[in-house]
């Protein structure tokens, strides 16, 4: 079993199709959603974790592909430096997905990996630069 993060942009003509449900069905694939930004007659946007077999994962792609799906594959990944940061919460304001959060009883700052989607935006706001992106 293998897991890829994936981003996936579908233009208006295939936004309304059930592409995921065929993943899932077709594929044996688990689709784990961990951003979706979609409407009827607009582009839209799913960042996913897909986990499965790995020529299962490759036939999906091609499957997704073949429909006309615009996908880019995760190959960086956030990098947060805790014992330089400060817990001001800049960061928490920015991200998307709540993959930074500021805990409620010590307001320190968590990051869950799963949810990041790699936007980048933490890096751009962090004032003492302790986020940055793999190479
Ligand atoms: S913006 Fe930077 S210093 Fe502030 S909580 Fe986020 S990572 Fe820490
Ligand atoms: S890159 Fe930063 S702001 Fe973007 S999803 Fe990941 S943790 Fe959140």
């Amino acid at each position: 079993m293998k897991t890829i993060k994936v981003s996936m942009r579908f233009s208006p003509d295939i936004v309304t199709k059930p592409l995921t449900y065929h993943l899932i069905k077709d594929y044996d694939l688990e689709v784990n959603i961990l951003n979706a930004n979609v409407g009827l007659n607009k582009i839209g946007q799913l960042v996913a974790d897909i986990t499965g077999e790995e020529a299962k994962i490759e036939e999906g792609l091609k499957f997704l592909k073949e429909q006309g799906v615009d996908i880019r594959l995760f190959t960086r990944s956030i990098i947060w430096q805790e014992e330089g940061c400060v817990h001001c919460g800049a960061c928490t304001a920015v991200c998307p997905t709540e993959a930074l959060t500021m805990d409620k009883n010590s307001w320190s700052l968590t990051f869950n990996k799963e949810k990041c989607v790699v936007c980048e935006l933490c890096v751009r706001t962090c004032p003492i630069k302790v986020m940055s992106v793999s190479i």
